[in-house]
């Protein structure tokens, strides 16, 4: 159940401070991807990711209202450009940039990273990385991964703990942020910003 306007005016739930507080998520979240990367490049392990490369940018993408609080706040007019056709990411523009670049959500600010990333028994098994009969029915299936193009040249598997970010983590405290400001936790796709006013 989604609480009323009138309870988020009262307790300043506005877009405003929605998208502020999602701003606020998004510095933690860049401080510490800055902090892996330099720690990777110390141990002679550079990222490949640079502007262009948008082979990560898919079109299934979604957000929480949060993260849609911020685009709408730093990119109102976006919804009134010309979609990137189907295939990839809405927001690409024809030179392979993110439009929304300073409003990205969590999951393209760290994609690029060793992941630490954990996820139900039967999405693994659908995946095809575990058999039915190894694992218990309510496990967590716990892995790492980063994309295939940092993956040529850096080992997820042997770094450090401190090298690798735990996306369960952040997507925790992502989903407790859309509880307290929603009273549930709900996903948006991106391609929906442009299509009427979601
Ligand atoms: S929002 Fe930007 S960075 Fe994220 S997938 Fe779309 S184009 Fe790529
Ligand atoms: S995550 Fe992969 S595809 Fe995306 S920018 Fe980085 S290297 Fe390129």
């Amino acid at each position: 159940m989604d609480i009323s306007e009138e309870y988020k005016e009262q307790h300043g739930f506005t877009p405003e401070k929605i998208a502020d507080t999602m701003m606020a998520f998004y510095e933690k979240i860049d401080a510490l991807s800055t902090r892996i990367e330099s720690q990777l490049a110390e141990h002679g392990m550079k990222l490949t990711c640079h502007a262009g490369c948008c082979a990560c940018c898919r079109d299934e993408l979604t957000v929480t209202r949060a993260e849609a609080a911020v685009i709408r706040k730093l990119f109102p007019t976006i919804g009134k450009e010309k979609p990137h056709a189907p295939g990839a990411c809405v927001f690409l523009d024809d030179r392979g940039l993110c439009r929304i670049y300073a409003a990205r959500p969590y999951v393209c600010r760290t994609h690029g990273l060793p992941l630490h990333l954990s996820i139900p028994r039967d999405e693994a098994i659908e995946l095809g990385m575990v058999n039915p009969e190894d694992v218990p029915e309510d496990a967590e299936i716990e892995f790492r991964s980063i994309c295939e193009l940092n993956h040529e040249h850096i080992d997820v598997e042997a770094l450090p703990n401190g090298m690798v970010l735990s996306s369960e983590i952040a997507e925790t405290q992502l989903g407790l942020m859309e509880l307290c400001t929603f009273g549930e936790e709900k996903r948006i796709p991106m391609r929906s910003f442009f299509l009427s006013d979601t």
